[in-house]
């Protein structure tokens, strides 16, 4: 024990998405020796190659300096990069069914199994992906009839809390470590796996499988819940003539509450909040928990309900109809610093009104490949300028810096009609109304 416990430990992480690229890069930051393993070749190629498929800050330095050490490795081949290491982490997609709001668990099982099938020695077998409570569990039923005879597998899980565009950084200094269904010997691995992260002050929270899967989907629910909160609050705001931003502040000021998650706008979306809050109804319901259920129900349907709120709100600044219309749309990633498109509000509002014969041109500093792949029909400019070149109507609808410190004197002469909605409250109002522009916001005095 002591001879295994001189070397470091070798891991592997299946999947190399936004959690995993960034958690295997992580990981050989902190000193161990990775191997990423993906079913997608050319984003194996990539990584292999120094690439980082997507933007996040940070990230393609640390991949650079971390493939060059030669601790970190990327392969399709399963087998062999699962023969000879000691954890194995799953943070494979876990995305909404087609059919329905449960979460799609083929991929996780799918992983799980190859990892189980393929062992070699005894191993941690570590979930990270977001799962409905009840998933480890049976992954666990599914890994004992795998395993080959003779080699110990444990199944536990340690849900991932990280944020895209600061995926790095709450990787290597995560907020907490939950630890679910570990055994002495498996928390004793998972200790030396985050001792640097633990060292510096990350809290360990040692639970049971369920409550552990839980954690996860509730902090989403909770800041989701946070969101479409000050939504059904901007609503009482606009009907009583009263500013959800000015209120927001001071709501935040309460140590209690604090300020963020607090935006009033066009409402949440990427690939985790929506399809997870979907997945807690979904489980919540199974379970008979209905009220946790409809309160969900509720946060998703306040939240949906932004993106027809800023499309009426484009359709009512040109009169009713944006037909032949041009709509300048700052904005595609779901938030700023990603180029993650997955249910992205701002795509989803330029799509709705370009299907309502709108001419619409989007701008986004990171996510213009992203969103000419999964919305192809619609206008891309290179620029701001681009976007509000000759138009009826602006949208602000994703929070960039590049947007909120935009000068509105120097746009305010390329609109055809200077009018601007902003989606997510960033803009200063005054400032807008001072170059000209008729600014519209949500759960704003109207000027
Ligand atoms: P993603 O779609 O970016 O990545 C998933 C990757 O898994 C893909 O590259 C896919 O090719 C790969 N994959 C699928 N099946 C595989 C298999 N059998 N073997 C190996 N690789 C396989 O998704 P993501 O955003 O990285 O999310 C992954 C999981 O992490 C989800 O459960 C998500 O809810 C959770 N999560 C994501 C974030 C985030 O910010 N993106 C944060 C916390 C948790």
């Amino acid at each position: 024990a002591a001879e295994s416990a001189a070397q470091p430990l070798r891991l592997t992480v299946f999947g190399t998405g936004y959690l995993g690229a960034t958690h295997a890069v992580a990981m050989a930051e902190l000193g161990f020796d990775v191997i990423g393993v993906d079913v997608d070749q050319a984003k194996v190629d990539a990584l292999a190659a120094g690439k980082v498929p997507f933007f996040e800050p940070g990230l393609p330095e640390l991949l650079e300096k971390n493939l060059q050490t030669g601790r970190l490795r990327f392969t399709t081949d399963a087998a062999s990069a699962v023969a000879g290491a000691d954890v194995h982490f799953v943070c494979v997609g876990t995305p909404q069914q087609r059919t329905s709001h449960a979460a799609n668990l083929a991929f996780v099982e799918a992983a799980t199994s190859v990892i189980a099938q393929n062992l070699t020695q005894d191993a941690v077998i570590v979930g990270k992906s977001t799962v409905p409570v009840g998933t480890a569990a049976r992954l666990r039923e599914l890994v004992a009839g795998l395993v080959p005879a003779g080699v110990q597998a444990e199944l536990i899980w340690n849900p991932e809390f990280l944020r895209e565009g600061k995926a790095v950084d709450d990787t290597l200094h995560p907020d907490r470590i939950v630890l679910g269904g570990a055994s002495a010997k498996a928390e004793a691995v998972m200790r030396a796996v985050y001792a640097g992260p633990i060292a510096e002050g990350s809290p360990v929270v040692v639970t049971d499988l369920p409550t552990a899967e839980l954690v996860k989907v509730s902090a989403n629910a909770f800041l989701a819940t946070k969101i479409s909160f000050i939504n059904a609050i901007a609503g009482v705001c606009e009907a009583a003539g009263a500013d959800v931003t000015v209120l927001a502040d001071a709501l935040g000021h309460d140590s209690r509450i604090g300020r963020q998650f607090l935006d009033a706008g066009l409402g949440f979306g990427g690939g985790c909040l929506p399809k997870d809050i979907r997945a807690l109804m979904h489980r919540a319901n199974e379970l008979g928990a209905h009220r946790a259920g409809a309160l969900l129900q509720q946060v998703d349907e306040i939240n949906m309900g932004q993106r027809e709120r800023v499309v009426d709100m484009a359709l009512e600044a040109c009169g009713g109809s944006v037909l032949n219309k041009r709509v300048g749309v700052l904005g595609a990633a779901f938030k700023p610093l990603t180029d993650d498109v997955r249910d992205s509000p701002a795509l989803n509002v330029a799509a709705a009104l370009h299907l309502r014969g709108a001419q619409v041109t989007v701008y986004d500093p990171e996510a213009g490949d992203t969103a000419r792949r999964a919305f192809p029909t619609l206008g891309y400019g290179v620029s701001v300028e681009e976007a509000v070149e000759e138009c009826d109507v602006l949208l602000v609808l994703t929070e960039w810096d590049q947007f909120v410190g935009a000068d509105p004197q120097r746009l305010a002469g390329l609109a055809r009609t200077p009018r601007v909605i902003d989606a997510r409250g960033k803009l200063a109002a005054a400032e807008w109304r001072a170059a000209g522009w008729e600014f519209t916001g949500l759960g704003r005095l109207a000027a």
